[in-house]
């Protein structure tokens, strides 16, 4: 094995190690299947930055300078009832995944929860039944939030898009631009008290900044005067389970957080 590639591998969740004695053929697509989980961890925490100290300081400057806007002036703006926002944007066509998608994934959960969990965008079981985080991540989610005692009709799940990016890609600024207001109303619509980021697409989409995953999930965001937490997407813990102990770190911080807050 190249040398250069040691100290990648030992970070990499491979079952084995490749051995000497294997066909080089096996042990070439060992290191290869290896590279790629580890690019895909890298991204989950980083995305396609390389370098992301380099990068973090202008990005970030630039997407604060566009923050949240108005809504836009069609009739759903005025609504103040998730149902009928649901039923006034789920023909949404102003993006191209308005025409692949199977269902509208709009949203689930408790109207009147006190805790909104936001992941990045539906998947093909999510596509398929047209409601957020009901795959393999989904199942993962229930656990996660039967650890801290809150059932999944407790909270309300939603994304940042509403419809399937084709083969699960990251969703494209023009996509988040056109999608992001309809979020904004059902937050405005729910008035959470503690909003959790599900992965780094997702807390960066909400806070307007380019930030790494790790750094994010270190501090308690404001969003509109609503604190915002950020952990681990559940997808990522499949691929990787080393952190799975930290986002139960960040789920008992939300529990304690949301007690304190009933207890005041
Ligand atoms: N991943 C997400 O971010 N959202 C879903 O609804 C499902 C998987």
């Amino acid at each position: 094995m190249s040398l250069a590639l040691i100290p990648i591998m030992s970070d990499l969740q491979i079952s084995s190690p490749p051995e000497a004695d294997e066909p080089l053929e096996q042990q070439f697509s060992q290191i290869i299947s290896g590279v790629q989980r580890y690019l895909m961890q890298e991204r989950d925490l980083f995305g396609n930055i390389i370098y992301p100290s380099a990068e973090k300081g202008m990005q970030t400057k630039e997407l604060k300078e566009k923050t949240m806007g108005d809504y836009p002036a069609e009739p759903w703006a005025g609504t103040s009832s998730l149902g009928e926002l649901n039923s006034l944007i789920c023909e949404c066509q102003k993006c191209s995944l308005g025409a692949t998608r199977i269902k509208f994934v709009f949203g689930v959960g408790n109207p009147k929860a006190e805790i909104v969990l936001i992941g990045e965008a539906p998947g093909a079981d999510e596509d398929a039944k047209g409601e957020p985080f009901v795959g393999r991540a989904g199942q993962l989610l229930n656990k996660i939030l039967e650890a801290i005692h809150f059932k999944r009709e407790d909270v309300y799940i939603c994304n940042i898009l509403k419809c399937r990016p084709p083969n699960n890609r990251d969703p494209r600024p023009e996509e988040v631009q056109q999608c992001e207001p309809y979020l904004w109303k059902q937050l405005e619509i729910i008035k959470p008290k503690i909003i959790l980021c599900l992965g780094r697409i997702s807390a960066q989409v909400l806070l307007k900044t380019n930030d790494t995953l790790t750094n994010l999930r270190e501090n308690v965001h404001d969003y509109r005067g609503i604190p915002l937490l950020v952990t681990y997407h559940p997808a990522a813990l499949l691929r990787n389970p080393n952190w799975k102990r930290p986002t139960w770190e960040d789920v008992q911080k939300l529990r304690k957080m949301y007690d304190e807050m009933k207890n005041n």
